[in-house]
């Protein structure tokens, strides 16, 4: 029998707690979903940091991640400039920069 089960929902990845201190920084990434066009440009440039829903909105594959620029890379190409990443530790920004 089926027919009971609704689309699945995407999986959160939970925030590795208790990680180890890595010697890098770390990222806080985000889309906003109000401005992605769904350009795929991110996922391209960055595969292991963006994926696109089935309504090909971007979002970060995890929302924290080790500095990375490839990350830092689909931030800059993205033509909308919909993704922000700022340090997660200190809450600066990292990309698009504060002037
Ligand atoms: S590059 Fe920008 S517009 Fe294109 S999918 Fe990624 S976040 Fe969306």
């Amino acid at each position: 029998m089926s027919g009971t089960d609704g689309p699945a929902g995407p999986e959160e990845d939970a925030p590795e707690k208790d990680a180890p201190e890595e010697a890098g920084p770390r990222w806080r990434v985000e889309v906003d979903r109000g401005v992605c066009i769904g350009s795929g440009l991110c996922v391209a440039t960055a595969p292991g940091g963006f994926e696109l829903d089935a309504a090909r909105q971007s979002h970060p594959v995890r929302p924290e991640c080790a500095a990375s620029d490839d990350v830092l890379a689909a931030a800059e190409g993205c033509p909308v400039e919909a993704i922000s990443v700022t340090d997660a530790r200190t809450g600066e920004a990292v990309f698009p920069p504060e002037e």
